[in-house]
């Protein structure tokens, strides 16, 4: 088997009202896609993580990584891995845009071994042993307390057994106070037996971060994700050191050698790769491989990406050791129902991870069409 193209589309959808959190307001969702194909006629899909400028990956994919590729053998994914990489890390490219082009040729590659294999990718991966992976409804976003804290007792209405819950407001916003308020206001509505995440994506320093996980500690939170800028890692070992609620962050990583540091310094307790930033499953596994030899704790992250990373996510969550739990996205994303059939729903706590061969959904081209730009 080789491989014959190697193609990106990317997608974009603006939501009529912004969603505000810690980082700001967030308008429009946007993807890139990469579509593989081989001379035997599979198609992988993967996607780059993108947050601005799809055109930025589409163009490294494009360029730099697809010439890699062309005529090679997508069984020898690792190695074909290491090459793309070893062709960027020269010139200081081992992070940022090249890295989330690399994740979504990646995953495109597991999806065409599951495909030609006949098998979901998580068996693919290794298996497991899990058809199904605990998950976590992702998240509250800022509103009056009162409102946040009927939203998180619909979700757990719902049956969802864990919410994450966004904190980190800007002065203009009623600021740390405010935080502290509607995370009170959401444990008395939920009660005590459902787990409270926090995320603070970032907007905190480290003295605010443990100013306010003291003030949160006796709500029995499960932990408290990204409480400082990703680069700051003293300030992450502060806010371990300096308090008691567990400390998870990842999703602004990149690759193995990134993970390293922030495990090597004791900076985080729960691990959160994006399959789709980190280096595609392979990046995701090898990170497993540090995750299980520290014992700590995995929990892919999903958040504002498209769909085919949401469910590339799953077959990480099924296939990764000690995997904590899946974030599963409530929050409205335009981009997250890309498929012919429909995205699982979590019952009692529990998601399934699709069963066909590959990622197990099939991209539906009517709902693709809605949302390709040139
Ligand atoms: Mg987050």
């Amino acid at each position: 088997m080789k491989i014959k193209s190697v193609k990106c589309r990317m997608l974009a959808a603006t939501l009529d009202t912004p969603i505000q959190f810690g980082i700001g307001a967030f308008p429009t969702f946007s993807a890139t896609l990469v579509e593989v194909a081989t001379d035997d006629g599979l198609v992988g899909i993967g996607e780059c993580i993108v947050r601005r400028a799809p055109q930025a990956t589409r163009a490294i994919v494009d360029h730099m990584l697809g010439p890699v590729l062309i005529g090679r053998d997508p069984h020898d994914v690792e190695g074909l891995w290491d090459e793309m990489f070893q062709q960027l890390r020269g010139w200081g490219h081992y992070r940022g845009f090249v890295f989330e082009a690399l994740s979504g040729v990646d995953t495109a590659l597991w999806d065409i071994l599951g495909k030609a294999a006949g098998l979901p990718v998580y068996k693919v991966l290794g298996g497991a042993g899990r058809p199904r992976v605990p998950c976590y409804a992702s998240s509250v976003y800022f509103a009056e307390v009162k409102e946040m804290a009927t939203q998180a007792a619909d979700q757990a209405r719902r049956g969802h057994t864990a919410i994450k819950v966004k904190i980190g407001r800007s002065p203009q916003l009623g600021g740390r106070r405010m935080d502290v308020a509607s995370v009170k206001a959401i444990r008395e509505a939920v009660g005590p037996r459902v787990d409270i995440m926090l995320d603070v994506n970032s907007a905190y320093d480290a003295a605010t971060a443990i100013a306010v996980c003291r003030q949160l500690e006796p709500l029995d939170i499960t932990w408290i994700e990204e409480p400082v800028p990703p680069d700051d890692l003293d300030g992450y070992q502060r806010v371990r050191a300096g308090q008691s609620i567990p400390v998870a962050a990842g999703e602004s990583e990149f690759g193995v050698f990134g993970f390293r540091e922030l495990i090597r310094r004791g900076a985080i307790d729960v691990v959160q790769p994006d399959v789709a930033r980190v280096g595609g499953f392979t990046g995701a596994r090898r990170v497993g491989a540090l995750v299980h030899a520290h014992n700590l704790r995995y929990a892919p992250h999903t958040g504002f990406s498209a769909g085919v990373s949401h469910l590339a996510s799953l077959h990480v969550a099924a296939s990764v050791p000690n995997l904590m739990t899946y974030e599963y996205f409530f929050a409205p994303n335009p981009l997250r129902d890309l498929f012919t059939e429909p995205f699982p729903e979590p019952k009692e706590g529990f998601i399934d991870v699709p069963h066909g061969p590959g990622l197990g959904l099939e991209l539906d081209e009517r709902v693709l069409k809605k949302f390709e730009i040139t």
